[in-house]
């Protein structure tokens, strides 16, 4: 091998810098935080001699050398995975608790049930930290005031964890949701089946990404997907712009404009035909809010912070750059709920609904609740089932929220292990 670019301590990917393949292993090795050498074959001729020595064929877009000289050409995340151990099969098929998603609400739990001695497994399709995991610098977590790195916070939550006993499934895709008895099932891609006394759905959601130059590098340095109402403060005196039609970027807008000098409110289309009408008389009623229709941001300008954008005139195609010190993007998530086929009661947005939501009388549901008492604090409408975090109907969208939710289901789960342990031995 070719001793210049071979690393017997770290990971060496070769691979074309523009291919998603390659990204998708860097992001996977990142956030798993692996270290690892990265030679773009585009640009080193060393690195593309090395490939061709180590079978690399024209249509690869990735291979991936190990440190004990393993090579993996175009390697699935779950062939990377195991090759890098970094997961494994389950050790058992049955028990106590069962968390899909390792985002913080699943590793919150996981690390409370740890911590009570409970038996527990967390099977998460991508990487520890989920969302956050995936942030360059979380600013608002409590306790770290010049922020932590969403990747750091991930693997300190799961070092955490794992310390409790937590058993940990990394690129393991949950894709089934069943019941045997009293027993909550979870099905792997893999054909596996794990049974637990209970499951916790805690799989978060996607938000839809804007696709326009240098929005992504801005994340939380001036831009943000969501918004959190509770952090209009935070831009007392600025200009600030939304992007989104919906009721969410309406109220958003409304709670800012409280402190910002100016909200602009960025739409494609001609008018908020999805918006309350109450909202939008609201929104014309305020002074420093505008809305621009037919408007679009396609290029976020800054050096290491937002500090501009340019935008496009939809009818005229011209472009105008203008100061800004934010941008929201409130232009849609989806909750991963599809795993749970049609088992679990979710709202009109695929939000998972839990507690008195479930018994409501205008839900119906697939699967109504069945049991004599009410569901508990965060419960499905499948008893035994919880859900936490964002992929929660009505959770609000942050790391505080998922983690301290994520502690609160740990009680309601216990309290139904605990009716489970009475009503079986009345039995
Ligand atoms: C770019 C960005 C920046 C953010 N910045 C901040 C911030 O600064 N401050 C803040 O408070 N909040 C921030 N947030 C929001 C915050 O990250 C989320 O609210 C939080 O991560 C939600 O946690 P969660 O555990 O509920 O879900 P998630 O973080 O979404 O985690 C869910 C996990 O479940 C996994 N999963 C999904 N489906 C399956 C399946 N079928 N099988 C197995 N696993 C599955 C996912 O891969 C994911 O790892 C940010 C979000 C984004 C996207």
């Amino acid at each position: 091998m070719d001793t210049a670019l071979s690393d017997s301590s770290r990971v060496v990917v070769l691979g074309h810098q523009h291919a998603d393949k390659a990204f998708v292993v860097r992001d996977f090795l990142e956030r798993n935080v692996v270290p690892y050498a990265w030679h773009d074959m585009n640009r080193s001729e060393p690195a593309r001699e090395m490939a061709q020595r180590l079978g690399m064929s024209g249509d690869a877009a990735v291979t991936v050398v190990l440190p004990d000289c393993r090579v993996l050409h175009d390697p699935s995340l779950i062939d990377l995975a195991l090759a890098l151990d970094l997961t494994r099969p389950a050790k058992s098929d049955t028990y106590d608790l069962v968390i899909v998603g390792g985002g913080p609400a699943g590793l919150a739990c996981g690390v409370y049930a740890g911590c009570e001695g409970m038996k527990v497994v967390m099977i998460e399709d991508d990487a520890p930290g989920g969302q956050a995991g995936s942030t360059s610098r979380i600013e608002n977590y409590l306790g770290f005031p010049s922020g932590i790195g969403g990747a750091e916070l991930a693997r300190a939550a799961l070092t955490q964890a794992k310390g409790f006993g937590v058993e940990w499934l990394s690129a393991r895709v949950a894709n089934r949701l069943g019941t045997d008895g009293d027993w909550r099932t979870v099905g792997l891609a893999d054909g596996s089946v794990i049974r637990g006394r209970a499951v916790l759905i805690a799989t978060g959601m996607q938000w839809r990404r804007h696709p326009a130059p240098g929005v992504d590098r801005f994340i939380n340095a001036g831009v943000y997907y969501g918004s959190c109402l509770s952090e209009a403060a935070t831009v007392a005196g600025e200009d600030v712009y939304m992007v989104g039609a919906g009721n969410s970027a309406g109220q958003a807008a409304l709670a800012f404009a409280r402190y910002a000098r100016s909200v602009t409110m960025l739409v494609r289309t001609a008018e908020l035909d999805t918006m309350s009408h109450y909202l939008i008389e609201r929104l014309k009623a305020c002074p420093n809010i505008s809305v621009r229709t037919r408007t679009e941001v396609v290029e976020s300008l800054g050096d290491t912070s937002l500090t501009g954008l340019v935008l496009r005139d939809g009818v005229t195609g011209s472009t105008e750059t203008v100061p800004a010190a934010a941008l929201y993007l409130l232009i849609g998530a989806t909750p991963c709920t599809e795993w749970c086929g049609d088992l679990i009661g979710r709202d009109d947005h695929g939000f998972v609904l839990t507690g008195t939501e479930v018994v409501r009388d205008d839900r119906p549901l697939a699967v109504p609740w069945s049991a004599a008492r009410d569901p508990l604090l965060m419960e499905t409408n499948v008893p035994g089932v919880f859900a936490a975090g964002d992929v929660r109907s009505g959770s609000v969208k942050r790391v505080g929220s998922a983690i301290g939710q994520g502690a609160v289901a740990l009680q309601a789960i216990n309290e139904y292990l605990g009716s489970m342990v009475t009503a079986s031995a009345k039995s």
